[in-house]
């Protein structure tokens, strides 16, 4: 039984985060220094979001395409003119064509002059102090034009950040800078008090009975520097460390369901490259292993550096990349590989169950970023693994020949470097608790974050009597691990599985179609005393679909999970 499990995580949660509110709260300093953080590169201007106060909810709409959705709504995207593509943007970008209507010239924009340019026409917007003329840009938006324009002439960061902060806008949008924010006189450097929006909230309400919020300690021997972290809570076996050592930069994240808890620190002395990272699940502790370079007593374990010891929501947490090695790549269908990739020597990272990390390149001169489910390296682990724990992601890409970075990737040779950010994801255990029917629709590459709940369900989760996979693709030959699904169901009895195709040939016997209210009233039966949860993943228009039907069904959202990268 996984160890979340008895635990009401959920509360745990909610409670962490209004206690870390409230303990940043009691701050001002440490608000300051936020606000500070804000500052841009070399142009020292004021974090504007929180100046323009933006209403927070306006973009995108509620009901939006482009929203996050929350468990069992799905997002799309617009189809996009052809000629309209993230490729053919990029082109546009280099053509040397004056996008922001400038010709090269960056200026220092008012809050008034901004509000302005607000139409399809003329549309500006400012992300993190930045001021971006987005008109070019507007056909070329994957959420459409009626999206981007909830941007128009305001603060969009926290709105941006909300729907898709992953994105590399700096790099995607660079050619349609205007220029900075101007910066208002600010209470906050003249007299050292904060600005009234940043002001903290009066302590008024108690403060939990017990403090959640995980801590950490030191100790060191002749060769060694130990770190042990205690999070308070019962670890899952598929671990919640994501541990970087970067020349001599140490830091720690800790993934706790929806919270994260950050250490990070420029080592006092150097350490050798590979980090030793132990797991007592049971009792919530991690401990890490550093071997110091030179045998010398360490007065200090070191700096702190930004955000060290924090306890925020992983939503609000920043995208840490690391450069990994492709160690191989192996063909799973016509189309579509598996890539193994080694971390560097001092990262540790186990990726947990679904959920993604970004790989990020550059293809003509911008980066590009786009989100992967992590998988393991089979559906069913084999008996000894050569792998060591948390030094390898494997990710299964489907190549799209008119794809701006997947070819880029199937084109990478082995031993070629990609940069991996993350992980993120909205999936936290508890959803599972007290699960007994687990239903699973996917659709192509939408089967990559079942595969590790399947197997984690199998191997963690007893009390689930059944566990059914219904499988969509357009022919055969794009089955993912067909040979290993159909293996599984022979193995284990919980498990079955129903590959429904689009496109078939003549000759199969199988389902065909798309997903429809006929194929689920079946296959989503409702025993009694049984609890159920039904998992969604596949292109969006699937997504929507399924979401409508499951509903259709009587389904609660609590019933409902739908994974979205
Ligand atoms: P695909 O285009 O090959 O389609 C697979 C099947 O999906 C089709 O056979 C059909 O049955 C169904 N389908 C497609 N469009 C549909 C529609 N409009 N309505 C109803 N059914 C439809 O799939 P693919 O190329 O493998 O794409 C998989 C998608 O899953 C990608 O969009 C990818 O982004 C997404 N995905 C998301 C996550 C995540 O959010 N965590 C993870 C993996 C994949």
């Amino acid at each position: 039984m996984v160890e979340e499990d008895g635990m009401d995580l959920e509360e745990e949660e909610e409670e962490d985060y209004r206690s870390e509110s409230r303990r940043k709260a009691s701050t001002v300093f440490s608000v300051i220094a936020s606000v500070l953080s804000g500052f841009l590169g070399n142009w020292a201007c004021f974090k504007v979001s929180e100046m323009l106060n933006v209403p927070s909810q306006a973009f995108p709409a509620a009901g939006s395409q482009q929203r996050v959705a929350p468990a069992g709504q799905s997002r799309n995207k617009v189809v996009l003119k052809p000629g309209h593509s993230l490729l053919d943007w990029i082109r546009l970008t280099k053509s040397g064509q004056d996008l922001t209507g400038l010709r090269g010239r960056l200026i220092e924009v008012t809050e008034d002059e901004l509000k302005k340019h607000n139409t399809k026409k003329d549309c500006w917007t400012c992300i993190r102090g930045m001021v971006y003329n987005l008109s070019a840009y507007m056909d070329f938006h994957p959420g459409g034009e009626e999206e981007l324009m909830r941007a128009a002439g305001i603060d969009s960061t926290d709105l941006f950040d909300e729907v898709h902060r992953w994105v590399n806008y700096e790099s995607m949008l660079k050619e349609c800078l205007v220029g900075r924010m101007a910066v208002k006189p600010s209470p906050a450097l003249q007299g050292l008090s904060a600005p009234p929006s940043l002001r903290p909230e009066p302590l008024s309400a108690p403060l939990p009975a017990k403090d959640h919020r995980p801590r950490y300690d030191w100790f060191q021997t002749d060769g060694t520097v130990n770190i042990v972290v205690y999070t308070k809570r019962k670890i899952p076996s598929a671990g919640c460390a994501v541990v970087d050592l970067q020349d001599d930069n140490l830091r720690v994240e800790m993934l706790l369901g929806r919270m994260s808890y950050l250490l990070y620190w420029r080592l006092s002395s150097r350490v050798q490259d590979h980090v030793d990272v132990q797991t007592a699940h049971s009792v919530g502790k991690v401990q890490l292993c550093l071997r110091k370079s030179v045998k010398e007593k360490w007065t200090q374990l070191g700096q702190s550096l930004e955000h060290h010891d924090t306890f925020i929501q992983c939503k609000d947490r920043g995208l840490f990349y690391r450069e990994c090695v492709l160690l191989s790549k192996t063909d799973v269908t016509h189309n579509t590989q598996l890539l193994r990739l080694q971390l560097p020597p001092g990262s540790r990272m186990q990726v947990p169950v679904g959920r993604h990390v970004y790989l990020k390149t550059s293809v003509q001169g911008t980066d590009v970023v786009k989100p992967y489910t992590a998988v393991d390296q089979m559906l069913i682990p084999p008996s000894q693994s050569s792998a060591e724990v948390g030094s390898d992601i494997h990710l299964m890409i489907k190549v799209y020949p008119d794809g701006v970075l997947t070819p880029h990737i199937a084109n990478l040779p082995i031993g070629a470097s990609l940069s991996v950010g993350g992980p993120e994801g909205s999936l936290t255990l508890r959803v599972l608790r007290d699960v007994t029917h687990l239903y699973m629709l996917a659709a192509g590459t939408g089967f990559t974050p079942m595969a590790r709940l399947i197997r984690l369900a199998l191997q963690e989760f007893t009390v689930i009597r059944k566990m059914k996979l219904m499988f969509f693709n357009r022919q055969e030959r794009d089955i993912l691990w067909q040979s290993q699904l159909d293996e599984l169901c022979t193995k284990e009895e919980r498990f079955e599985v129903q590959h429904v195709l689009s496109e078939p040939a003549d000759s199969w016997t199988g389902r065909r179609g798309r997903i429809d209210a006929c194929m689920l009233q079946n296959f989503l039966e409702r025993p009694e005393n049984s609890k159920c949860l039904v998992c969604v993943c596949g292109p969006a228009g699937f997504t929507e679909s399924a979401v409508q039907l499951v509903r259709q069904l009587d389904f609660s959202e609590e019933e409902l999970h739908v994974f979205q990268a």
